[in-house]
Order: structure tokens, then C-alpha cells, then sequence
């Protein structure tokens, strides 16, 4: 018998399943297992978008810093990232949740009112769902979206010569999580009430190749959009945006706040590869950032911290002096490390 952590962790169980279940022959299927979401054909205009995504008590939130409301809202929110990340909109939502003895009436009204909230930010529609008791609170949420077909972005269209560019500030999350597991105090609301980054997907989408959403680090996630685009990529340390609350936090917890935005969790974020002649239609439109370049796959997935290279010039060749500040970029929030 083997364990998920014997496998290789939650990645090497999705490529289990993935495997197990073979590819669809459904023509239809235009992205099955392996993107943000499933991607089917729905009419000659759009995609229709498919996204599940679990929250279950004590591995994903805590009722003891996090209200039932922002649970709710948090459920929500983080599966519309996963749609934006595509490229697309929200349409509708289906809600199953498992409750255990603990959980009043009046906990689930809060929950759904958070989850009605999302909704409505985001001009969809919960439709349905599923009741049953467990021994946590789990809460199980489907989201069903389109996306224009000449918006669809998949993370496997990155192409040598892309810039890598990040939404807003990383690390947040993972900082304000573990301040709260610390007792300190701090300004931790990136992390008990996250917000995508939906608007600005809507405007990236219509002139990046690739995208995804930052749920388990800038290291992971970048390194998803190599392994399926088929290349490598140069990552700065130096350029990864990082608030002053951020950089704050992690001063108080002896952290690296760097550390926090490669390796940390749920910042729902996106991380997209653009043509450097496209960026300035959405640089003056969304707050973005330029934090690397896609390379051919030959050259490897690097971390760099230092000034090896910058977007102007060719890379810096690697000497003997600089290459102890290159480091493979990898690693990410893994769910069954714990195991
Ligand atoms: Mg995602």
C-alpha cells in the first residue's frame, strides 16, 4: 500500500488520477484534467468553464479566526479565481456542504449569506447543491463559467519570449495565516477574506497566451504553466511584489516574506505570459508586474536573486560568480505534505 505522500504528493495523486481515468473521447472536451478548469465546447462563441474546489475545516480555514461569513465568501471566491484564470466569467454555482453536530442553523444562514455576497460582486448565480452531515464542516463548490473563445487561456500557450507578469502583491495570504497561528497582532484581512482577481482577467485575457492562478505560490504555479507549455522560465527574486504589511508581518514572525510568495498559499492572484509588445495595453489598465521571462525548456525553471539579467538585453551567461545565486524554482503548498 502506498501513501499520497509516498506517491510524491498532491500533484503526483492528480497525475494518478488523470492517468486512471484516461483522456475523454467526448470531442466536446476541449481541456479535460491538468488546467484551472475543465474546458468544454458550449456554442460557436464561447467555452463553457467547469470548477470544483473543496474547503474543509482545519485544513483550509479555521471557525477560530475566521467568521462563518468569510468562510462562505472564501468558498466562493476562491473558485471564481479559478474561472478568471481562464480567461472567463462566472455563471453559476452549485454549493454541497457537510455539517457536523456543532454547526447551528444560524452558522449556515451566515455561511450562505457570504456565499450570496460573492455572487453578487461577481454577477452569478448559486443554483443548487447538497446537504449532508459529517464530522467537519466541509463546503464543496462548483462553478460553471464561459469564456469567449479567442479569450480562453490555457496554461499550456506560453511561448519562449513571453514576459511573466504577476496581479497585485503575493505572500499576503501566508503572512496573515501565520500571524494568526502566532496570537500576534496585524493587519491580516488578505488572508480571512481573499479577493480574485476576476476584472483584471477580463482585460489580461484578451492579449495574454497564458494563465493561472496563484493558489499554492508564484514557484508552483509558474512551474505549471512550464511543465504544460513545454519550457523553462527566469523568475527575479528582486521584482516579486510584496506589500509593506506583507514585509511587515513576516519581519515580526522571523519569516521570509519572499518565502511567502514562492512557497506560500491562496493569494488567488494570477501569474500570465504575455508578448512584451502587448503589455502596455494592460499596464495602464490593471496593476501588474514583470517578474521573469519564459525560456526555451533546455535552460531549466530558475529562480534568480540578484541582477543576472533584465528584459532589455540578452540573459547574462552563467560564471562561476553568479550561479550561486541562480536556484531551481520549485515547491509550492502541497495538501498531503502533512500526512
Ligand atoms: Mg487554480
Amino acid at each position: 500500500m502506498t501513501s499520497v505522500k509516498e506517491l510524491g504528493g498532491e500533484f503526483a495523486l492528480i497525475d494518478l488520477i488523470a492517468r486512471t481515468l484516461g483522456k475523454s473521447k467526448d470531442k466536446s472536451v476541449v481541456a479535460g484534467i491538468g488546467d484551472d478548469t475543465a474546458v468544454v465546447d458550449f456554442d460557436e462563441k464561447h467555452y463553457m468553464l467547469l470548477t470544483v474546489d473543496m474547503l474543509v475545516e482545519g485544513d483550509h480555514f479555521s471557525r477560530k479566526w475566521s467568521t462563518a461569513k468569510q468562510i462562505g465568501m472564501k468558498a466562493m471566491e476562491i473558485n471564481v479565481s479559478d474561472i478568471a484564470a481562464m480567461g472567463g466569467f462566472p455563471k453559476y454555482a452549485l454549493v454541497s456542504i457537510s455539517l457536523p453536530e456543532y454547526v447551528t442553523v444560524e452558522y449556515v444562514k451566515e455561511m450562505y449569506s457570504g456565499m450570496k455576497s460573492i455572487a453578487k460582486k461577481h454577477n452569478f448565480s448559486i443554483i443548487g447543491g447538497n446537504t449532508t452531515h459529517g464530522e467537519k464542516l466541509v463546503i464543496d463548490v462548483v462553478v460553471i463559467g464561459l469564456v469567449e473563445k479567442e479569450r480562453l487561456c490555457l496554461r499550456s500557450n506560453a511561448k519562449v519570449g513571453d514576459l511573466i507578469c504577476v496581479t497585485g502583491n503575493l505572500g499576503k495570504s501566508t503572512a496573515g495565516l501565520e500571524t494568526l497561528k502566532a496570537g500576534l497582532k496585524g493587519n491580516v484581512k488578505d488572508h480571512l477574506e481573499p479577493e480574485c482577481r476576476l476584472k483584471e482577467a477580463r482585460i489580461i485575457s484578451k492579449h495574454a497566451n497564458a494563465m493561472i492562478d496563484v493558489s499554492d505560490g508564484l514557484a508552483s504555479e509558474v512551474k505549471h504553466i512550464c511543465e504544460m507549455s513545454q519550457t523553462g522560465a527566469t523568475v527575479e527574486k528582486k521584482k516579486i511584489p510584496i506589500s509593506r504589511n506583507t514585509f511587515n508581518l513576516a519581519g515580526k514572525l522571523k519569516k521570509d516574506a519572499y518565502d511567502f510568495a514562492l512557497h506560500g498559499g491562496e493569494d488567488f492572484e494570477l501569474v500570465f505570459t504575455i508578448p512584451k509588445n502587448k503589455l502596455k495595453k494592460i499596464k495602464t489598465k490593471c496593476p501588474i508586474t514583470v517578474v521573469g521571462k519564459i525560456t526555451s525548456k533546455k535552460q531549466g525553471v530558475w529562480l534568480v536573486d540578484g541582477k543576472l539579467e533584465n528584459h532589455k538585453t540578452k540573459p547574462a551567461k552563467t560564471t562561476k560568480q553568479n550561479r550561486k545565486q541562480k536556484t531551481p524554482l520549485g515547491g509550492g503548498y502541497d495538501h498531503f505534505k502533512q500526512f
